[in-house]
């Protein structure tokens, strides 16, 4: 699309909503997602994640930025209020010290270690979703490690381990082994605290959190039931990849303009 066609298209868009609401992330999702730049991409994502209940006051979503030692991620502010002048670009190899200054999250190690550790993890997503911190919380026989029940789930990998130690991830050491928990595989619950997970793709690791929810969620539900009967490894390794993240992907990003639409027209 041309750069004039494109900024009408987005502002006749805009005007159809409510002026009191105009903001650069309306403006943005109005767009075809896949002309958005990252770091409209990393707004949208925060949105996605805030309306899927993932995340509230607190949570992140990261993007590394290819071949240059740093990730993309907002500065310390609740998910929901996020605009593209709060994307900013952390180093890798961050401190303590510079995370006070930059005002960026005290969980920021979380992503600057994972990022360090694993050249292979290209987004990561922090959320503190309900159903998998109560999984996180239960007692297990089963050496940390929570087995997938649901396609969902096993997009996470053939387990998910339980990282032990809580309290804030605000420190370097804890970002290193927290990194360490991950093992291969795709996400890792944060007892008492929420989940972080990884993915190649920003959309991979969005919808990767929201599908750890929904195996936490489905798990909480079945337990209350039964004893559901965990997947294989061979049964979890025909999710693992991750399939038709586009599809999906679209489907949220649907979800979120719709609900943009409905909250303007609630407010005429
Ligand atoms: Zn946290």
């Amino acid at each position: 699309m041309e750069a004039g066609k494109k900024s009408s298209f987005r502002y006749s868009w805009v005007g159809l909503v409510c002026l009191l609401l105009l903001t650069q992330m309306k403006s943005a999702v109005a767009q075809d997602y896949s002309t958005l730049d990252v770091r409209e991409k990393l707004v949208v994502a925060n949105k996605i994640l805030a309306m899927e209940g993932l995340v509230g006051p607190f949570g992140h979503v990261s993007v590394r930025v290819e071949g240059e030692g740093k990730f993309r991620i907002s500065d310390h502010r609740s998910p929901n209020e996020v605009t593209v002048d709060h994307i900013k670009e952390v180093e890798i190899e961050i401190t303590p010290e510079a995370v006070e200054d930059q005002g960026l999250y005290r969980e920021v190690f979380i992503h600057s270690c994972i990022y360090r550790e694993l050249p292979e993890v290209k987004a990561i997503v922090h959320t503190h979703a309900p159903y998998a911190v109560a999984l996180g919380t239960l007692q297990r026989s089963d050496n940390n490690q929570v087995f997938p029940t649901t396609n969902p789930g096993a997009n996470l990998g053939n387990f998910i381990p339980v990282f032990q130690p809580v309290g804030l991830i605000s420190t370097p050491e804890k970002g290193m082994a927290l990194a360490r928990t991950l093992q291969g595989q795709n996400g890792v619950l944060l007892r008492g605290h929420g989940t972080v997970v990884v993915g190649t793709t920003l959309e991979q690791a969005v919808l990767r959190a929201i599908y750890l929810e929904f195996e936490a969620r489905t798990q909480i539900r079945s337990r209350s039931a039964g004893e559901p009967i965990p997947y294989t490894s061979s049964e979890s390794d025909l999710f693992k990849r991750t399939v038709a993240v586009e599809h999906a992907w679209h489907y949220y990003v649907d979800k979120f303009r719709q609900s943009v639409k409905n909250e303007t027209l609630s407010h005429k």
